[in-house]
Order: structure tokens, then sequence, then C-alpha cells
């Protein structure tokens, strides 16, 4: 791989200082941010308004793009698009059409080291983290694409493949990234991060001066049963994570979300949904109800509509706000849960 600096690992500051660094004219990093993020200029090449010997000496020294498209897949109102990273190894991203929303779902890792049994992305473990670069391009690119639609990102999600709390500084430096006034400008509560519940990235989260909505991949109302179907439950007690987020929720003020993936057998039958209430009582939360979607070679199944309204009723009734579309592939978590390592 080439030692250049991907130019979109870079936070403004830091490419000016970079800029002054190499000993080029630093009020010349804001017009390159402008061509990266508001112009959409794809090279160096493209941004005319730099002499060509500057643009040739930049092109030099930083690495723009990091990733490639290779292929984009449209379903309903989801559109999958796969990367090639530098060295070869393909990503996925989603982008997530409704209403007035465009949302992406990232990708943070090649592969995912939580290897959740019901998530295809785990399944051969981790291969690799991703850049800062190789996040903050995903988003980008697509944000490329819709402006030709007249339209813009507005919402991200990291739900992609692997967990982002386990590449920890490649994602908050993306998340500063993406915010940022003179790059996309998406706002920070539009921002959501899930994680499988890793406790000590939990609390170092709270102590960031960001405020996006963190999400936990719960998928259990104990222990026991999240220790079945999710081995990170091995090394994070669930009344650990359960306190990180609580203390994510009091540093933010941000409401806490979980994710149910109802499975059949294991975690769908009203003991589960009457033990999850009990659990959930005194927090101010929504549950996330997501029937699982299958996988090829995975031994699992969908619980039926009514088992899932059975499940969401007990949770209501206690007083826990639930959210749930009967998916058709196309509820968010879901339609990124679906991301493999490899489509060819
Ligand atoms: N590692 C992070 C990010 C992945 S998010 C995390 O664990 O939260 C992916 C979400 O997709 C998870 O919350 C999970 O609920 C969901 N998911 C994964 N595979 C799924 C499947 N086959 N069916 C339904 N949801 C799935």
């Amino acid at each position: 791989m080439s030692d250049k600096i991907p130019l979109c690992s870079l936070t403004l500051d830091d490419l000016k200082k970079k800029m002054s660094d190499i000993g080029e004219p630093v009020f010349r990093a804001k017009q390159i941010f402008e061509w990266v993020y508001q112009k959409g200029a794809v090279s160096f090449d493209a941004m005319t308004n730099l002499s060509k010997e500057m643009r040739g000496r930049l092109a030099d020294v930083f690495q723009f793009p990091s990733i490639r498209l290779v292929q984009t897949q449209q379903a309903e109102e989801t559109m999958k698009f796969l990367w090639e990273l530098a060295d070869g190894k393909k990503i996925e991203s989603v982008l997530i059409e409704s209403f007035d929303r465009r949302t992406v779902c990232l990708s943070s890792q090649v592969g995912c080291p939580a290897r959740c049994a019901f998530c295809a992305s785990g399944k051969e473990g981790l291969i690799r983290s991703l850049s800062t670069a190789e996040i903050v391009e995903q988003a980008l690119h697509i944000d490329r694409f819709l402006r030709e639609k007249g339209e813009r990102v507005c919402h991200l999600v990291y739900m992609g493949m692997g967990e982002p709390l386990e590449n920890y500084d490649a994602v908050v430096r993306s998340i500063r990234i993406l915010h940022d006034e003179n790059s996309l400008h998406i706002s920070q509560r539009r921002i959501t991060v899930s994680t499988v519940g890793v406790v000590e990235a939990i609390h170092r989260l709270a102590k960031e001066d960001l405020k996006i909505n963190l999400v936990l991949s719960l998928h259990a109302p104990n222990q026991n049963i999240r220790k079945k179907i999710i081995p990170y439950a091995r090394k994070y007690p669930l009344e650990e994570i359960l306190m990180a987020m609580d203390d994510y929720a009091i540093a933010t003020k941000r409401d806490i979300t979980f994710e149910y993936t109802l499975i059949e057998g294991i975690n769908d039958h009203s003991g589960c949904a009457q033990e999850l209430a009990a659990l959930l009582r005194m927090k101010q939360c929504t549950v996330n109800l997501i029937p699982y979607n299958p996988i090829e070679n995975i031994d699992l199944n969908r619980p039926s509509q009514e088992k899932v309204a059975r499940f969401r009723e007990i949770l209501e009734k206690a007083g826990i706000n639930t959210t749930w579309r009967y998916t058709k592939g196309d509820d968010i978590a879901a339609a990124c849960g679906q991301l493999a390592l490899s489509t060819t």
C-alpha cells in the first residue's frame, strides 16, 4: 500500500497543518475541503482553481480517493454499494431512501469480531478495521451520487459491517469530519452508532464532546440467552453494558434505543417479552424490534408476524416504546445486518 496520507482521514485543521508542513499555502486547505465534500471532485485534477503544478504536488502527498465503487444493487427502498479498498478487500454500505430521508449505513470494519449467531458480517470474524478515510468516503461518494438527483445524505448509521466501538478512533474521527460544516455537515442528532456493547468504549464515548445517538444490540432479556447468540456477551456482562448505556444517556441527554432481533424459539416467547419489560422498566428508551432476516447457511428462523405482534404488545402494555416494521428487508438495522464479506 502507498504511504500517501489518505485525504479523507483529515479534519480541516489537520489538513491546514499538513499543508503548512509541506510548504503549501494554508488557505488552500479549505478550498480542497470544498472541492471534495461540496463540489464532488473525484481527484486532485478536478480542482481547477489550483494550479496544475500544485495539483501534481498534492497528488504525490495525499491519497484520494481511497475506495472504489465496484457494484450497486437496488432492492425496493435500499441500494447496496460494494466498494473495493486499496488492498483489494471489499466492504458494503447501504443507502436507505424513505420519504424525505436519505440514510447511509456505514461499515466500520472488514468482517466483524463480534460473530453474532444471526449476523452475516461476523461469519469469518474480523479481517481488519477500516481507516477513517475508508469510512468517510462511503458517505461522501454516496452523497455525490445523490446530488446528481438533487438529494443529499441526511442521516448516518454505523450499522454496517463491523463493530464500530472496536474501531473507536477511526469511527469518532469520521463522525467529526462528516459533521463538520465545511464537509457534509450532518447533524449529530442524525448520526447513530450501533454497538454490541463494548463497555469501556461506551464510557469513553460518553466523555467526548459529541451528542450522537447510541444504540445497543440487546437481542435478549438476560445474560444467559444473550450469551447463546452473542459471543461478546461473555466478555461484557449485560449489567455492566446497561450501566454504561445509562452513563451515556445521562452525559448526552439522549434517549437510548435497544435493537432486538427476534429469532424463533430463542428470544421471541412471551416470557422473554415480560423479562425484557422488567429489565427496561425504569429507562427512557425505545426498543426496535427486528424480525430476524434469514441468512444463507445459518440455521435460524424468523418468528411469525403474530408472535412479533404479541411480543410487542407485552412491551407496550408495560409502557415501553417500541418500533417495528414487518420487514421486507427494509428495516435499517436488518438491511445493514445483511452485509456479508463478498458479493461478487
Ligand atoms: N456491531 C454493531 C453494528 C452492526 S448493526 C452492533 O452489533 O450493533 C447491525 C444490526 O443488524 C444489529 O443490531 C442486528 O440487530 C441487526 N442484524 C444483523 N443481522 C441480522 C439479521 N440477520 N436479521 C435481522 N437483524 C440483523
